[in-house]
């Protein structure tokens, strides 16, 4: 058998394979850490590759953790939502019933969102976006949503991709 081979895509030199965490910055939110994926790492440069398991999967766990955490939602945790629903800014102000300057503030943290259009994200969220069962949903809405704190704020999430688990950090 043929032993593959990682180059690494900084620098073309040869890399290994080893298990770590990244820091998942390519989803689009700051603070999200995949735990003990394996990662591809230049020998040379030290540059590192993550190998992501299971995106589909992963999106889902990320979104979860985006609804139910117990601060109102920061910019780029609404951006990332709207994303997720895969709607321009011009289809999701429009549902959300606010112009598009407001979202454009929103999104890049000018100004907090309010807590009824923060609950209405999250309840968008899981009508139109997650594909889980309709017993857990109504779980969400009753037991996180009173708990949600008026304080806009970031929260990490680390995730176990080998169980699809997620913590707060
Ligand atoms: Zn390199």
């Amino acid at each position: 058998m043929m032993k593959q081979l990682d180059v690494c895509s900084n620098c073309d030199n040869e890399a290994v394979r080893v298990r770590g965490s990244y820091q998942f910055k390519e989803s689009g939110l700051k603070n999200v850490v995949l735990q003990g994926i394996e990662l591809i790492r230049c020998k040379k440069c030290g540059n590192e590759d993550p190998v992501i398991p299971r995106l589909n999967a992963l999106m889902r766990v990320m979104v979860r953790g985006v609804i139910s955490k117990p601060y109102r939602l920061t910019g780029h945790e609404v951006r990332f939502l709207r994303k997720f629903l895969r709607m321009t800014g011009e289809q999701f102000s429009h549902l959300m019933h606010i112009d598009k300057t407001t979202l454009s503030k929103w999104e890049n943290d000018e100004q907090p969102i309010g807590p009824q259009s923060d609950l209405l994200i999250r309840a968008l969220i899981l009508v139109l976006g997650l594909k889980e069962t309709q017993k857990d949903q109504a779980a969400i809405i009753q037991e996180d949503f009173p708990g949600i704190h008026n304080s806009v704020h970031d929260v990490g999430i680390e995730i176990d991709p080998s169980n699809m688990t997620y913590q707060y950090a």
